[in-house]
């Protein structure tokens, strides 16, 4: 067994925050060696922790046509990681989905991370993500409008989920700005 793939076994078998997760354990990722495309995301909601398939819902749509990719390469972990900040569905609170359990980024991001050397780009998705991938303590809304500093190896976005349209319709440049750029660099890592 390589370390990969022991890695891999010791995350699908994790129970460290099981007594905090109300819907049970079921991590949700999606990793090759092969990637050039990480997204780093937030948490599986309870779709997603019924399917298993990361993304497999409106914001998984919606991230899909930023992206400019087909569902068939999106699920492709040979080019396409998926680690969001906490693996296992968190489940809700008064407003929404809990934030990801703090126990899971110590426990497996940076092991995880090392076995990706041919990564070309990151996609850094929410504010979890972002405090952990640009060590930000800014707003989301700052930290997307300084992408151009992050440029090339990072993209800091919003979440796409359908409970940012708010924050998508007040913010037309994200869109004529930002997602030309995604697209193009999205492709370009994929081709590497
Ligand atoms: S959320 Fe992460 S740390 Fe918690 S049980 Fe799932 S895989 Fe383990």
């Amino acid at each position: 067994m390589t370390l990969f793939t022991s890695l891999l076994t010791d995350v699908r078998a994790c129970t460290l925050c099981a007594e905090h997760l109300p819907h049970g354990i079921r991590p949700v990722l999606q990793i090759d060696p092969e990637a050039r495309v990480l997204i780093a995301g937030q948490a599986p909601g309870r779709k997603v922790h019924k399917s298993g398939v990361p993304f497999d819902d409106a914001s998984g749509e919606r991230l899909r046509e930023w992206m400019g990719v087909t569902r068939e390469v999106f699920y492709d972990a040979k080019q396409i990681a998926i680690l969001p900040m906490g693996f296992c569905f968190p489940g809700t609170g008064k407003s929404g989905d809990l934030p990801p359990r703090r126990e899971c980024a110590p426990a497996w991001r940076d092991q995880l991370l090392a076995q990706l050397p041919r990564l070309e780009v990151t996609l850094v998705l929410g504010q979890y993500a972002q405090a952990y991938h640009m060590q930000g303590k800014r707003s989301l809304t700052d930290t997307v409008r300084d992408w151009r500093s992050y440029s090339p190896d990072l993209i800091p976005l919003p979440h796409p989920s359908p409970r940012n349209n708010i924050w998508l319709s007040r913010n037309p440049w994200f869109e004529t700005e930002l997602l030309p750029v995604l697209r193009q660099r999205v492709a370009d890592a994929l081709e590497s």
